[in-house]
């Protein structure tokens, strides 16, 4: 014998009805075969629906009715061929007439009994089976219906029948002989003591399956449902979760007990007492492998999946008088149990001053109410506070056999979470070390079920997501070097780098699967009216792991967003020097935030655009290294600028030209102002482990003040035009002296300054080409000489490939 079982989409439509058809026949041969059956897909949810309004009076009832008629009705038409359709067409009403009159009664009672309710929901499967049925006759003609109500006896248990498996045993083994070679069993129902009809509870249909399975000895159970077996996450949630190919019974129950719907928990019992193997299969993609679940398998994987289950309520007690009461726990326990409540999860802090409980969120105020009244003299005596429940929770639960003989799997799966900014509630462990379950916000189950995911299967393919705010030269430059990258680091790394956002000041489009970057451009025109703060707050509705903000702006408004971004665990990167170089007090929040929030702060592109300047700082200051002196030159435009003028074509046409390649900032006079490089020098500084504001930059400007206060960039271009002379003479007097003319920022002694110096051949600053930086670090370790980072100091791609490189900074922190 062998017993299959077919789930509610599986048998949800004609076509599908006749798939199973397909793999029934092909399975019939020597042995004898049991198909259960659910009901038609979404039909059970209809049928509570119905009975819930006629429990409320209301007439809405007979829709729902209507619309379950309609379906078997044209599931009949569809199914079988015309000469044979009335019978079966007039079976169905028959059953709809019956159901019909139930409601009717409901209705006008305005009330429902457990025992109606089931037998309500009881048709679903009724009818099913009995088309599937009609349908199995048109394709064999040895097809058996059974009637499970007189195999499988309960007690009076209404809503979650409690099998008597010894006597459902005997009548099973009675009813054999009745038995053909194809078996149709509508899954779910069961006989009560007073001969009516009992449901198994929701999804019970695999329970069905599995109890005639152990009362027939059969070989196999085969749960064919619509996904090819039991994955490492509910794939509805983790689009990454993969196909489980073999585990044991004890980690199918765990997953399936946290919430793996695709089998019914209760349903492993029946075949590991007698060890029949359980096989879950596609019916839609009968070919795949699917999940075989059987007795101690091992293949030294650690964890095997994650599994959640939502709508709990955390129960928590505390007081400092818990301690001396004698049987806290079991007063409890017991007060819950006595309530029905089923407790889902326990934790005990060590001190025993506070126990929380998770339970199911329906039965909250039910226990609230029975916690308070039964220590309600110790509450009195403030022994006790009363009980606090937490909703809107959710469990997540790690399950695998091997995690008792691993360390370290805690601490994996809590910094994951950490990172990602998303906070547990409570933790438990099972004891059998099988799993490890936690609480969690129900806003944030889908994120952490992908961040422990991604950290514990599929770390090989890792997804960060970038929201990116600012698409001129630099913004533009990322986008297209990420563009081109995209293929690489996926194939290369596993590496996907998920664009979801992009902004400019007035618009933004924002796809949490990821925007096409051969069409962005187009895609911005139609995008919706862009609003910081608004952006940041759907940035933290999304909730997607791995975030990382980009400012590639000169916006002070988006700067000021950095603390909040930060504070959502959303890695800050930024080209943008205004964060770094606002008060040192809001410097030290935003590193404190990064700290806090396990997040990063990376600006490298601030100094020297790509060029490793503050990474090689970090690692110095972090190795121990102290710095006392630091000269450089940090305007690449600035250089240019010297490196350009010739005395021959105006000073102001050259400026143009730095404008215009984009090595400059849109306004110039953040350059000329020297503005730009104390910002910079500052950042190096308080990077350096040195407290300085802005301020306290000293700085001397080489433009004439007339200019510097033009109103607009045109007026400031006309202004250092009229000022050529000026400029001329600076040139001459560095030629005079066989110099040449650097804009040099120092820190030293705890000061910085930035000024224009004439430098001559012996000076390293003498050699540098083009729009080239550098910087020399004097440190303990390089007293003499110095540490040199030299190159490119400006320019839109090194900028972007600068940014690309804090990205990957970020990506390899969520390793
Ligand atoms: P059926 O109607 O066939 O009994 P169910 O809806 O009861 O099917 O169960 C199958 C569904 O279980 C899948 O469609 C899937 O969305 C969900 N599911 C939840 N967790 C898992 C998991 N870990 N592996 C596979 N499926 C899961
Ligand atoms: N039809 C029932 C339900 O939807 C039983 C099952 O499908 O397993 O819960
Ligand atoms: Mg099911």
């Amino acid at each position: 014998m062998i017993v299959l079982k077919f789930g509610g989409t599986s048998v949800g439509t004609a076509d599908a009805i006749k798939k199973v058809g397909q793999i029934v026949l092909e399975k019939t041969g020597e042995r004898q075969l049991t198909a259960v059956v659910s009901a038609v897909g979404g039909v059970t949810n209809k049928l509570q629906k119905a009975a819930d309004l006629a429990s409320q009076g209301k007439d809405k009832y007979e829709l729902v009715l209507k619309d379950i008629e309609d379906q078997h009705l044209h599931l009949v038409r569809e199914l079988m061929p015309i000469k044979s359709q009335s019978g079966l067409l007039s079976h169905v009403k028959i059953l709809i007439n019956e159901l019909e009159e139930v409601l009717k009664s409901i209705s006008s009672l305005m009330e429902i009994s457990i025992r109606a309710n089931d037998y309500v929901l009881s048709f679903g499967e009724r009818l099913s089976s009995k088309i599937i049925y009609c349908y199995f006759q048109t394709l064999s003609e040895n097809v058996f219906l059974i009637d499970p109500t007189t195999i499988i006896k309960c007690d009076a248990n209404h809503g979650r029948g409690n099998v008597d498996l010894k006597k459902s045993e005997n009548l099973a083994s009675e009813y054999l002989k009745r038995l053909d070679t194809i078996n149709i069993c509508p899954g779910f129902i069961a006989g009560s003591p007073k001969k009516d009809i009992i449901t198994l509870g929701r999804g019970g249909s695999d329970y069905t399956a599995a109890l005639l399975a152990n009362f027939w000895d059969a070989d196999v159970l085969e749960i064919w449902t619509d996904v090819s077996g039991l994955m490492t996450a509910d794939p509805r949630l983790v689009s990454a979760s993969v196909v489980i190919p073999n585990l044991s019974y004890e980690e199918a129950l765990e997953l399936s007990h946290f919430g793996a719907k695709v089998i019914y928990p209760p349903s492993i019992q029946p075949a590991l007492e007698k060890e029949i193997p359980i096989l879950i299969k596609n019916t839609f993609a009968s070919g795949e492998q699917g999940t075989r679940i059987i007795k101690d398998w091992e293949d030294g994987q650690t964890i095997r999946g994650i599994s959640s289950i939502n709508s709990i309520a955390l129960l928590n007690l505390s007081g400092s008088g818990m301690v001396g009461i004698p049987n806290f726990s079991f007063r409890l326990f017991q007060a819950l149990s006595h309530e029905q409540i089923n407790v889902i999860l326990i934790t005990q802090a060590s001190s025993e001053h506070s126990i929380s409980v998770a339970i199911e969120s329906a039965d909250g105020k039910k226990a609230e109410k029975i916690i308070n009244q039964t220590f309600k003299s110790e509450i009195q005596q403030h022994r006790v506070n009363p009980v606090e429940v937490e909703i809107d929770l959710s469990i997540l639960a790690l399950v695998g056999t091997n995690m008792r003989n691993q360390v370290g799997v805690g601490g994996q799966l809590f910094s994951a979470l950490a990172r990602n900014g998303i906070s547990v509630k409570a933790i438990a462990q099972g004891s059998s070390e099988r799993n490890i379950s936690l609480v969690v916000a129900s806003s944030n189950v889908r994120k952490a079920l992908n961040t422990v995911h991604e950290s514990f299967f599929t770390e090989e393919q890792k997804k960060v997501n970038l929201f990116v705010v600012g698409v001129g030269h630099v913004g533009k430059a990322l986008l297209q070097q990420v563009a081109k990258q995209q293929e690489f680091l996926r194939s290369r790394y596993n590496l996907v780098l998920n664009v979801v956002a992009i902004a400019n000041s007035k618009k933004v489009i924002c796809d949490a699967n990821g925007i096409d970057l051969t069409k962005w451009e187009t895609l911005l025109e139609d995008g919706v009216t862009f609003k910081s703060k608004g952006f940041v707050s759907d940035i933290r509705t999304m909730n997607l792991r791995n975030s990382v903000f980009l400012d590639i702006t000169g916006s002070e408004q988006i700067a000021e967003l950095y603390l909040d971004v930060l504070k959502s665990s959303i890695s800050v990167v930024t080209p943008n020097k205004i964060g770094a170089t606002d008060t040192f007090s809001r410097y030290v929040d935003l590193k404190r935030a990064e700290r806090k929030y396990k997040t990063r702060f990376l600006f490298e592109t601030n100094v020297c655009a790509g060029l490793p300047v503050i990474s090689t700082l970090e690692d110095l200051v972090k190795s121990g290294d102290q710095i006392h002196r630091i000269e450089a030159v940090l305007s690449g435009t600035l250089n240019f600028l010297f490196n350009t003028y010739d005395g021959i074509r105006p000073f102001a046409e050259v400026v143009r030209q730095a404008r215009e390649e984009g090595y400059s900032e849109p306004d110039p006079r953040l350059d000329l102002s020297g503005e730009d490089v104390r910002r910079k020098i500052l950042i190096l500084t308080r990077e350096s482990g040195y407290e300085m504001e802005m301020e306290q930059v000293e700085s001397e400007s080489f433009v004439p003040d007339e200019s510097m206060s033009a109103d607009s960039v045109e007026t400031f271009f006309d202004s250092i035009e009229k000022h050529e002379g000026h400029f001329k003479q600076i040139l001459e007097k560095a030629k005079n002296a066989q110099a040449r003319i650097r804009y040099v920022a120092r820190f030293e002694n705890g000061k910085a300054s930035t000024k224009l110096e004439f430098v001559d051949s012996e000076h390293p600053f003498y050699h540098l080409d083009g729009k080239d930086n550098i910087v020399l670090f004097f440190t303990d370790r390089y007293q003499d000489q110095p540490l040199v980072v030299k190159g490119a100091g400006a320019g839109a791609q090194v900028t972007a490939s600068g940014i690309f490189a804090d990205i990957m900074k970020v990506a390899n922190a969520h390793d």
